[in-house]
């Protein structure tokens, strides 16, 4: 089944047949949280960390997944295994439910809901583009600060996110990053931000998801001897970085080559990003910080 399975209301489905109802406050109010995490070569990359961040998640918005941890590793692996897919973009949501009557407005009166799905690997950046190096965007509009929406819990309302996206897309970028009211860089739709000075790899400190990606991404650079901080970056640092690059559990270590259509430095993707982004996919062909989806389906 290529297009994918979705696991929702207790059984396995092909995803295009997956369905909701309109009064899922999920829908109406974005009261939902999610994750995901991806399946290379038929092995989940630190799956455990990414059931963690959804528990905590969940906890943020008070919201209970009815499944515990290992449960709810399982029937994700179900969903990658059904589906027959060996490379996979692997989702987990709770949604608030609905309502048990319509004119009752009590969140705590909603019995929430679990949904998976595992659909073929998505790339938000395509190889072919991160082998150029994208054209990166500093949005006009700003990341909603963590006082008001706080980034760590990973949410659906991605109204600033969307918007910095056609942002993107009308001055003929890839994608966008964004301010927060403070004006410092914080992060885009799907990936966190990095960026190299005088061979130091800076990513911003506050007003971000704490990505699985981004993680791995310190890891990468101590393994490689290259020093990493985290700071209140404003635009200015990146439009003059040696390098940049996103971060996704979505396409992994994309190269930035381009900041509002400029070329940064070369034009092309930097030295140390390359090693990094090598040593990664590296690592994920051998199956580094992985559970084989085969070993889930046996516990
Ligand atoms: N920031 C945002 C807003 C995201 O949506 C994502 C991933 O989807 C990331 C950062 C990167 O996080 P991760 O590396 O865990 O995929």
């Amino acid at each position: 089944m290529a297009d994918g399975i979705a696991f929702i209301d207790g059984e396995y489905v092909p995803a295009h047949e997956a369905r909701i109802s309109i009064f899922d406050v999920g829908f109406t109010r974005g009261d939902a949280v999610y994750d995901t995490v991806s399946v290379w070569k038929g092995v989940f990359f630190r799956l455990d960390d990414h059931v963690a961040r959804f528990l905590r998640s969940c906890g943020g918005m008070r919201l209970r997944c009815p499944h515990p941890p290992a449960e709810l590793e399982r029937i994700l692996a179900e969903c990658v295994d059904r589906a027959g897919l060996q490379d996979a973009y692997v989702q987990m949501i709770v949604t608030r439910g609905r309502f048990a009557d319509l004119a009752d407005r009590d969140p705590r009166h909603c019995l929430n809901r679990f949904i998976g799905f595992a659909l073929p690997y998505i790339w938000i950046i395509s190889p072919e583009k991160q082998a150029r190096g994208i054209n990166l965007v500093i949005a006009p509009n700003r990341r909603t600060p963590t006082e008001a929406i706080d980034p760590r819990i990973k949410n659906f309302n991605w109204m600033d996110l969307e918007r910095a996206l056609f942002e993107a897309l009308d001055r003929g970028g890839d994608t966008g990053v964004l301010c927060a009211p403070d004006g410092y860089l914080t992060e885009g739709p799907g990936f966190n931000l990095f960026l190299i000075k005088d061979g130091t790899l800076w990513t911003p400190r506050t007003n971000v998801l704490e990505g699985i990606t981004r993680r791995t991404v310190f890891e990468l650079a101590a393994e490689v001897g290259l020093a990493t901080r985290e700071g209140d970056l404003p635009p200015d640092a990146l439009r003059s970085a040696d390098e940049a690059f996103l971060s996704s559990t979505a396409g992994g270590i994309m190269p930035v080559s381009q900041v509002d259509g400029r070329a940064l430095q070369s034009g092309r993707p930097g030295p140390l990003t390359t090693r990094l982004r090598a040593l990664y996919w590296e690592k994920r062909e051998a199956g580094w910080l992985g559970t084989p989806v085969k070993e889930l389906l046996t516990r």
